[in-house]
């Protein structure tokens, strides 16, 4: 009688998608820590974590998607038996995001600074609503990761509030964060329609989100206009480190690459040059940032999805209100 449950048992044992273990978090300036994102095969990415310590407990921007991305960020906190004072969210996209619950969890006291853009991408009709609807009409022979992901996004949004502000961020200005000051800076109409980075001026670090994310930009809710804008904006601050929400910190030098390349690519779309070409000019621009093959297979591929995305809707996603 017993048999049964135990085939069932190691059956689903084989079946269940393994999980890497939690980033570590690594100093890059006096007082600041990236914990590293990652891009695993079939799921969704989660982005940087760059964890602040201040006079009145740690400061987290950006919390990932994932549960061992959020790990990660309690381990930091629980070695150093420090309280996260608070969280900032560079913008709503949930490889950034998702965390918020767990951590806040963890750390009741916890506040969420952010735009307001996330109440519009979770109102009807916006794009997290509309993501819900398509996820819950996933295909039944979706693989055991492919149905993690989806069930984790869902559980995600069963607890949308914890991705909302509790302190909304309407202007850019430096505000005192767990006692610590720091430069938050608003681009509107960028990656979604308005993203937070942020300059600390102590270390002259950067931490601008998906402003800069490699191998591609990832164009989704994007005005890319606005977008280049927002890259001269960080350009003209005399930042020494960016912290980009997906890939490694940057120089300023690695930083103009990317700026250079981003304008070239949005200058490709909007001519009448081929996909593959634009795709390619991306690919090569961005070279001396990329690391292994498998990274400029992916920015060759992203690019070229990207280049008939915004194409298609006009030079920018459907999502963005000033064209
Ligand atoms: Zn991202």
């Amino acid at each position: 009688m017993r048999i049964v449950p135990l085939l069932l048992m190691l059956a689903l044992a084989q079946t269940a998608p393994t999980h890497p273990a939690p980033p570590t978090a690594r100093e890059i300036a006096p007082d600041t820590y990236l914990v590293p994102g990652a891009m695993l095969p079939e799921r969704g990415p989660d982005g940087n974590s760059v964890i602040l310590v201040a006079p009145e407990g740690l400061i987290v921007i950006d919390t990932g998607r994932h549960p061992w991305h959020s790990d990660g960020i309690l381990a930091f906190a629980r070695d150093r038996r420090l309280p996260v004072s608070v969280i900032v969210n560079t913008h709503w996209h949930l490889d950034h995001a998702s965390g918020n619950g767990r951590v806040k969890a963890a750390h009741p006291n916890a506040e969420v600074y952010t735009t307001r853009a996330v109440d519009r991408a979770l109102a009807s009709g916006g794009f997290l609503a509309r993501n819900v609807a398509a996820a819950r009409e996933r295909p039944p022979e979706a693989s055991a990761i492919r149905r993690e992901e989806v069930d984790l996004f869902l559980a995600t949004m069963q607890t949308s509030d914890a991705l909302r502000p509790d302190v909304p961020i309407e202007q850019s200005g430096t505000r005192r964060l767990a006692g610590r000051p720091l430069s938050l800076r608003i681009a509107a109409d960028a990656v979604t329609d308005a993203d937070l980075w942020l300059y600390d001026e102590a270390t002259r670090v950067a931490v601008i989100g998906d402003l800069v994310t490699l191998p591609a930009p990832f164009f989704e809710t994007a005005c890319p206009a606005r977008w280049q804008a927002a890259l001269d904006e960080v350009w003209a601050t005399p930042f020494r480190i960016a912290v980009p929400g997906h890939g490694s910190p940057m120089t300023r030098a690695d930083f103009d690459t990317y700026r250079k390349a981003f304008g070239a690519f949005r200058s490709c779309v909007s001519g009448d040059t081929p996909g593959a070409q634009c795709a390619a000019a991306w690919a090569r621009d961005v070279g001396p940032l990329l690391v292994t093959d498998a990274d400029r297979r992916q920015a060759t591929d992203y690019a070229g999805y990207y280049v008939d995305f915004l194409r298609k809707n006009g030079g920018a996603s459907p999502d963005c209100r000033v064209k």
